[in-house]
């Protein structure tokens, strides 16, 4: 055992033994209110459409290494601009990957500002990178601009990750600080906006106009996290290198005619969103009038709320106690002490979430 460790030791990257393993908690028998998943399910008829559909795949052959006719349906459903191009990944983590090993080499630097998503951070550890933090302002998690005009001229970053609303605050930054970062960024700028269906603000429309922006998307908050299907546009001389870091059948046949199928109809999703939407303003306001709480206005479909000071571990173990999984960010610490994330889910879970919650204040 003790031979077993010392060769772990000798073999594995120091890098990657620093890194703690990516932790989904078991929600089993819980009401799932931790991962920002959309709760919806489909309409019989269309799950009856989607399974006959599916009839037609061969999983005999590899998946198109291109997937044309998906990557069609996706540019239509997402608003990519003409002569933009399209790069897919297995999930938006995985083109965050490939992003990293394009650009990776030591001492180069990831930079995002924090509290942010946290696969940036841990993304760029995998490839052998540095990252660095910036911290938002404290108050309102706004970009923090002094800051972050310091951190890109001193750590010159390959790449700046923003999150657009950003994950876990729920916040959009403002469209000029975000410009002014493209701007001033010697490398590429990826503004990840997983959100979008419920933020109604893209950055889709500034492609090609710098010649360092990206934009990510995923299928994953919208309804389809089970996919795992993401999107990264921008100018093709930019993807056509970063495809070379994505592995020949990343998304699978199975993905790829469902993916399709589902954003034909994606007028159902359409409607979960918009239901979704106006579920987070009414529990954003059940939350405000609840006393001793902190409620962070969000543009996603989750809301970051703090706590009374020291009370955030309790009143998560409380919540799971009564059947309600949420997401407990006090362990993070800094600006995120005492902070627990909720996802807008069904309106009885969201009921069920505000009873477990006002017994436990
Ligand atoms: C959830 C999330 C993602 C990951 O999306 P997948 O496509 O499911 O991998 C990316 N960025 C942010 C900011 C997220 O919150």
């Amino acid at each position: 055992m003790a031979q077993h460790t010392d060769k772990i030791t000798q073999w594995i990257r120091p890098e990657i033994r620093a890194i703690a393993a990516y932790h989904v908690p078991d929600a089993s028998g819980l009401i799932k209110l931790d991962a920002m998943e959309n709760p919806y399910t489909w309409p019989e008829w269309l799950v009856d459409a989607w399974l006959e559909q599916l009839r037609a795949v061969g999983l005999n052959r590899y998946p198109d290494p291109a997937a044309r006719q998906l990557k069609v349906r996706l540019r239509e459903a997402m608003g990519i601009p003409a002569g933009m191009e399209v790069l897919l990944g297995n999930g938006s983590d995985e083109l965050i990957q490939m992003i990293a090993l394009a650009v990776a080499r030591p001492g180069r630097v990831v930079l995002a500002p924090e509290p942010g998503f946290v696969m940036y951070r841990m993304i760029a550890g995998l490839a052998g990178m540095e990252y660095v933090g910036v911290p938002l302002r404290a108050g309102d998690f706004g970009l923090y601009m002094p800051a972050m005009r310091e951190a890109i001229r001193r750590h010159q970053p390959a790449v700046v990750f923003l999150a657009y609303p950003n994950n876990p605050t729920g916040n959009l930054f403002g469209r000029d600080e975000i410009r002014e970062i493209v701007e001033l960024s010697p490398g590429l700028v990826i503004v990840d906006e997983a959100y979008a269906p419920f933020a109604d603000e893209t950055f889709m429309g500034e492609l090609g106009k710098h010649d360092n922006l990206l934009v990510m998307r995923t299928v994953s908050k919208m309804g389809l996290a089970g996919l795992r299907l993401g999107l990264l546009a921008g100018p093709k001389a930019w993807l056509d290198e970063v495809d070379k870091a994505r592995l020949p059948y990343n998304i699978n046949v199975l993905t790829q005619a469902s993916a399709d199928f589902a954003l034909k109809h994606h007028d159902v999703f359409d409607e979960q969103t918009r239901r979704i939407c106006a579920d987070r303003e009414w529990l954003f306001g059940k939350l405000r009038d609840m006393p001793g709480l902190t409620v962070y206005p969000s543009r996603a479909n989750f809301i970051l709320f703090r706590v009374p000071a020291g009370r955030a571990d309790a009143i998560f173990a409380g919540l799971k106690e009564a059947g309600v999984l949420v997401k407990n960010l006090n362990g993070a610490g800094g600006p995120l002490t005492d902070c627990l994330r909720v996802t807008v889910g069904a309106p009885e879970e969201n009921a069920a979430f505000l009873d477990a919650l006002t017994s436990q204040l």
